[in-house]
């Protein structure tokens, strides 16, 4: 029989999945069902690449692309037998600090969460509904990307506003949670004497945000109450004066709606540059207002890595990982240029082979490139709320 846990990352029109086997990180399986609608499509593969037989079905909805899924792995897997399913789910509002298995109650609760994560929340939970329809007898396990930084200081927690609306959940939550655990999980496996210290992760993807962790614990990030704070990212605006809002409310008469779509879907690389959300495309162009975008990304990021060292009160390593950080040598070098007032030199031959330590023998302050898996964060999740982290432990 094969064993597995499922892991589902639902968008807005697309299910991220992965099925690991019931021990181990290499997945048996993983990729995309895209365009969810008349147009979905189905890209799951093996993991030597191949793609999976492609199962008749409906990717017209979210349920209906969860059962075509299930359908193309039974096909390759007959003796499937699915342990546990674990979601990602962007918002766990001042209260969850860990993985929490999903009933009734607690789907409840999300949902009191989703006006602080409208463009996401509604949509993971609409994955998590899906899924108990589609595999009800399978415990199912909300793994949320803010979690990681329930720990915060109360100053890094608060936004300078009257108390009620502390009270009432406009914190500065933090986000890429997942992401930031499976790096401080590498640290400790492989450098632990850093994983010890005061450690700076920079997760630069489409979304981006850094994250100060001192002794494996989240002590401050740029990203706030929504994942709109901190970096520029593709298409969202990081850092901005709430001044400006309140001139685009009275003197352009924009709705919550306008600004919102401003915000999230056209500012960012993609409204400087005026071209691409796409790093790659922006390195490539070579007009003025690209390498402005790319200029911009780059000074924010230096900015932030000395906010969040401050936080710390020092750094000993800088870590680079997400989908620039990890692929971008140009965009690594730019960042780290202007730091080395903190210790921080690269040598540009282990930057150009994307090497897991990226900075000078000599220098004070170790650089890294870490390749996140927030799926395998999420596998485990799953895997340990149905005891099988034990019983390996017990075997
Ligand atoms: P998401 O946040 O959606 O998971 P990713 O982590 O995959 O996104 O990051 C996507 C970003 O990574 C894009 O801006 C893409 O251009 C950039 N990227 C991927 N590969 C490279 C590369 N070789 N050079 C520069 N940027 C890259």
């Amino acid at each position: 029989m094969t064993q597995a846990v499922l892991t589902l990352n639902a968008g807005s029109s697309s299910l991220k999945v992965a099925l690991f086997p019931a021990q181990g990180d290499t997945p048996l399986a993983s990729g995309l069902v895209d365009s969810i609608g008349p147009n979905g499509t189905n890209r799951l593969r093996r993991s030597d690449g191949t793609p999976l037989a492609a199962a008749g079905g409906d990717l017209g909805t979210h349920v209906g692309a969860l059962r075509t899924v299930l359908g193309s792995l039974r096909a390759e897997w007959p003796d499937l037998s699915l342990l546990a399913v674990g979601h990602r789910v962007v918002h766990g509002g001042p209260k969850f600090a860990a993985p929490t298995l999903i009933d009734d109650a607690l789907l409840a609760q999300l949902e009191g969460f989703a006006p602080f994560a409208p463009l996401h929340q509604p949509h993971n939970l609409a994955g998590i509904r899906s899924a108990r329809e589609a595999f009800a007898q399978v415990p199912q396990v909300a793994c949320f990307d803010t979690a990681y930084h329930r720990n915060h200081p109360w100053v890094n927690d608060a936004f300078a506003l009257p108390r009620a609306l502390y009270d009432e959940g406009v914190r500065r939550y933090g986000f890429h949670g997942l992401s930031y655990e499976y790096v401080s999980g590498v640290l400790l496996r492989d450098a632990p004497q850093l994983a010890e210290g005061k450690v700076v992760v920079a997760h630069l993807g489409n979304g981006a945000s850094m994250c100060a962790i001192q002794a494996g614990r989240s002590v401050a990030s740029t990203m706030g109450f929504s994942a709109l704070d901190g970096l520029p990212m593709g298409t969202r605006c990081g850092q901005l004066d709430p001044g400006v809002l309140l001139y685009l409310m009275d003197q352009r008469q924009m709705s919550a709606a306008d600004i919102s779509d401003l915000l999230y879907k056209r500012s960012g690389l993609l409204g400087l540059s005026g071209l691409s959300n796409d790093m790659r495309t922006l390195e490539a162009a070579g007009t003025p207002e690209a390498a402005q975008a790319i200029d911009y990304f780059v000074f924010r990021c230096q900015r932030e890595v000395g906010a969040m060292a401050a936080a710390l009160g020092g750094i000993d390593a800088l870590v680079f990982c997400g989908g620039i950080g990890e692929n971008s040598s140009l965009i690594r070098a730019r960042i780290c240029e202007r730091l080395a007032w903190m210790g921080i030199e690269i040598d540009h031959a282990r930057n150009a082979q994307h090497a897991t330590v990226v900075s000078s023998d000599l220098a004070r302050t170790t650089v890294m490139v870490v390749p996140t898996n927030e799926e395998l964060v999420i596998a485990r999740a799953a895997r340990s709320a149905v005891g099988l982290d034990q019983l390996k432990e017990n075997t």
